[in-house]
């Protein structure tokens, strides 16, 4: 379906590394998108210079790319509604503000934090909910010039119009209802001269045609304030959706102390993007399948109503599941650049190795890891193969190493010449097998392993095998 007319956007505060909770919302904004054939747009709304950096707005990109996620418009792609980092935008925000103040939509306001914070514990001590109480709203032309006069720098706040409700359809909540008496008049430039994010980010969205927001619900309540400042600019609104957000495993806001990762984390610990993207697209949102889709298939299945308004928990143990599928998914040529195990595998096997040990992969490490089990010297033996060898006795291990001696056949030939000769069968004849030539109990199916190792290999870990049990039955006569 090619639906041109939504235009949705990830509209990051760069301050820091990107962590799952917003890319997230990055993630569900693109699949909007691209599920409508629509346009993605990155807005960096860094007003904030103290907080935000360069640094962090290249890392947040780098981890979009790599992710997938690149954006149609916005920093270094262009689009035509330029500028799209914030801090640049700000002779279009005056022009806005001017309007408002003109058309006492917006009002200077001389109070001190102080004040502020007087008239908040006079309203708490009433029972009052903390609201601003209006001071400045009335003062005449002539306060305002004897003010600025005596060099006082004023914020600017929006004029809330009393005794409104203000309807919205939330996409995710339903219909919702602001009573405009209990919003308090609000300020939309810091006395500072920087633009209020309520502001920027409502103007932005109109200014950039983007139809539809979702965002978390911690910003459910802006919501009405924002179309408020729309209303007095004539400027459309989009539909907005506001999810439940994630949260750690002990229901408290997502932080680094309950599990938050940042994509930088996920990505250096080895998971891939594919399953990052799978189990993101499934935390609050739920899809028909349980297969691992691609970016087409989570923004083919991807729907808005299909959010979830409650939190949702952020849970490890699914990301594993999803980067364990994505690495059955993955063609070889993908893991085999993923792996980086060419050097520790003799040439042209890496894909014959890749397949065989494919499902016991989850991480690079543990692809290299079997390379060094299988190409490398005699791995170390794990406690469990140890008993493993010496439960199968020194008289089993010198019959293999005279089978493979006397004519190595493979695997195949090496277990049924093993059979015949021992009576032993079935798992006492492998796992003891399995122990002495990979140095665990427990791996991938054994036959194709061994056969990559090839016979000079199989017969140097059958003798240390045979050794070892020779000395354990020793010690124990
Ligand atoms: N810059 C805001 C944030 O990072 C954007 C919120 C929104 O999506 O409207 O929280």
């Amino acid at each position: 379906m090619s639906d041109v007319t939504v235009k949705t956007r990830f509209a990051p505060s760069p301050t820091g590394a990107l962590h799952i909770g917003n890319l997230r919302t990055a993630l569900f904004n693109a699949l909007l998108a691209r599920g409508h054939g629509g346009r993605f747009v990155l807005r960096i709304e860094d007003t904030d210079r103290e907080r935000c950096s360069p640094e962090a707005t290249q890392a947040l990109m780098g981890n979009l790319r790599w992710l997938g996620l690149d954006w149609d418009e916005g920093p270094e792609a262009g689009g035509p509604a330029p500028p799209y980092h914030q801090y640049e935008r700000s002779a279009i925000y005056d022009a806005y503000y001017a309007r408002l103040e003109a058309e006492g939509y917006a009002y200077p306001c001389f109070c001190s934090e102080r004040e502020l914070e007087m008239a908040r514990r006079a309203q708490r001590a009433a029972g009052q909910p903390p609201r601003y109480p209006g001071t400045c709203a009335r003062l005449s032309a002539e306060e305002v010039a004897r003010k600025r006069a005596e060099g006082l720098q004023p914020a600017l706040r929006f004029r809330v119009p009393p005794g409104e409700e203000i309807r919205f359809h939330d996409r995710v909540h339903g219909e919702q209802r602001f009573r405009t008496d209990d919003l308090g008049d609000f300020i939309i430039r810091r006395a500072d001269g920087t633009a209020a994010y309520l502001f920027t980010n409502a103007v932005d969205d109109a200014l950039m045609g983007i139809t539809d927001v979702l965002r978390g619900d911690d910003h459910l309540t802006n919501t009405p304030r924002q179309l408020l400042i729309l209303r007095a600019l004539g400027l459309p609104a989009p539909r907005y959706g506001h999810m439940g957000l994630i949260t750690g495993d002990d229901g408290a806001p997502l932080s680094k102390r309950n599990g938050s990762r940042s994509v930088d984390d996920l990505e250096e610990a080895g998971y891939l993007p594919e399953a990052i993207l799978n189990y993101l697209a499934r935390v609050g949102h739920t899809y028909d399948t349980d297969a691992p889709l691609d970016l087409d298939g989570l923004a083919q299945g991807f729907d808005p109503a299909r959010i979830s308004p409650s939190p949702s928990r952020f849970d490890p143990d699914h990301l594993r599941h999803w980067q364990d599928e994505a690495v059955q998914a993955a063609t070889a040529e993908r893991l085999r650049l993923w792996l980086a195990m060419d050097a520790l595998v003799p040439p042209g096997y890496v894909p014959e190795l890749i397949n065989a040990v494919r499902g016991n992969i989850r991480f690079p490490a543990d692809g290299r890891e079997w390379a060094k089990r299988v190409f490398g010297p005699p791995p170390a033996l794990d406690a469990d193969a140890e008993a493993a060898i010496e439960g199968a006795g020194a008289a089993f291990f010198e019959t293999a190493v005279a089978v493979a001696e006397e004519g190595y056949n493979r695997f195949r030939g090496l277990t049924e010449a093993l059979r015949e000769r021992t009576g032993v069968k079935g798992k006492r004849l492998f796992m003891p097998l399995r122990a002495a030539l990979t140095g665990r109990c427990s791996g991938p199916e054994l036959q194709p392993v061994v056969d990559l190792m090839g016979g000079e290999r199989v017969k140097a870990r059958l003798h240390r095998a045979a050794a070892l049990a020779a000395e354990r039955s020793a010690q124990e006569g």
